[in-house]
């Protein structure tokens, strides 16, 4: 049997147009003699991809640049306002829609509290119309909407687009992508929580080298986000990275999951606030303890509360014995901490630390490096991350 493996005049158009996208995404602004330069293409080649892009709004002309024979060039860019990008983040009780440019940069955003009592379809009937808020922004403004990614924290089916199961939530096999796409008319990309977090911080200029990376997102629920050899590790049903509920105490706590001992148990937000009592720190009552508690207990750790540092000092030991546990299967070169829980974390950045160095063995810690994330939507980057890295592949060419 022999395979086709030809490319057409379209094929090789499109490639080159990728190509120069790709230039313009890596090395900033370029002439189209730079452009020319970098990808061994001749000037007219370059020239024609450069006017079909130009057509297209995908890049822009921007600030001119001494040419080589001294005559003056202009620069070529990615035209950021070219099109709109929307994120949303469902949580167990809050959902965020945020619009982006394409150059990723948030341009409109909107935070709304979820019923935790409430129903899927209520909760997504809340999502949808902060949705068509964000669209109607894009729209006044011009910008196509290029896509709508999702992150949840629960398993997700990134195949299907499907929300599969919430282990805390209940929350079970909802076709997300296929509702979306005909609401909403434009693509639609579905992502664990985790992963997203993953994505976004992969995506960012500082780290974006880190093709080995391990993000562990903490809140109420307890996930993971693994890269491995610049690949997203998502497994066979796409589920990869629940490890909250792997078995972390012997004759431990009852898990939302049915099991005992598992390690959200020991660091999520239900069993740290339950810490938090027993060492006697006290609480705002429970309608500020489900809204703010986080915020509360983290401007106590600021201001040096001993009761409060015990506690993330424990927290943190035992965060930093599971990741020790996750490094040596991985072998990452970072590992990141980041979610709900992530402005508490801060306070517990030595004991994890320590803990984390301690438990590796001692090969595997020479070129690691342990950060908790400064930002709280990280997650929120990785669903414009998705979506951009899909233009890129597949740039809207007039053909
Ligand atoms: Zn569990």
């Amino acid at each position: 049997m022999t395979t086709k493996n030809r490319y057409d005049r379209r094929d090789i158009r499109r490639l080159n147009a990728m190509s120069v996208l790709d230039q313009l995404r890596n090395q900033g602004p370029l002439s189209r003699a730079q452009i020319a330069q970098h990808l061994g293409l001749t000037r007219a080649a370059v020239s024609n991809i450069v006017s079909e892009l130009l057509e297209t709004s995908l890049i822009c002309e921007t600030d001119f640049v001494a040419g080589s024979a001294g005559r003056p060039g202009l620069l070529l860019s990615l035209n950021a306002e070219c099109a709109c990008i929307i994120a949303v983040r469902i949580d167990l009780d809050s959902v965020t829609v945020a619009l982006a440019n394409l150059g990723q940069e948030i341009i409109w955003r909107k935070d709304a509290s979820l019923d935790p009592e409430a129903t899927p379809t209520e909760c997504l009937q809340r999502a949808e119309t902060l949705i068509d808020e964000g669209l109607s922004v894009g729209h006044k403004a011009g910008l196509a909407c290029f896509g709508i990614s999702v992150a949840w924290s629960g398993l997700v089916d990134h195949e299907a687009g499907k929300l599969a199961y919430g282990p805390i939530s209940g929350w079970e096999d909802i076709s997300l992508r296929e509702n979306w796409e005909e609401r909403f008319s434009a693509p639609v990309f579905v992502e664990n929580e985790a992963h997203a977090s993953a994505i976004g911080v992969r995506h960012h200029e500082s780290t974006r080298g880190a093709d080995n990376l391990v993000y562990l997102s903490l809140g109420v629920g307890l996930a993971a986000g693994v890269f491995v050899g610049g690949s997203l590790l998502r497994g066979d049903q796409g589920f990869a990275g629940q490890i909250g509920h792997i078995a972390f105490t012997d004759n431990g706590k009852q898990c939302s999951c049915g099991k005992r001992g598992c390690w959200v148990t020991e660091i999520g937000s239900l069993a740290i606030i339950e810490k938090l009592k027993a060492a006697g720190v006290r609480l705002p009552d429970q309608q500020h303890v489900q809204e703010d508690w986080i915020g509360y207990v983290t401007e106590l750790a600021e201001s040096g509360d001993a009761k409060v540092a015990s506690v993330l000092n424990a927290v943190g030991e035992q965060v930093g014995k599971g990741l020790a546990g996750l490094v040596q299967t991985f072998n990452p070169s970072l590992v990141v901490v980041g979610g709900r829980l992530r402005s508490l974390m801060k306070y517990a950045d030595t004991s994890i630390r320590s803990t984390l160095m301690d438990e590796t063995l001692p090969h595997m810690k020479e070129t690691l490096e342990f950060k908790i994330s400064d930002s709280d939507d990280d997650n929120l980057a990785g669903c414009f991350a998705t979506v951009f890295e899909v233009f890129m592949k597949n740039p809207p060419l007039k053909s």
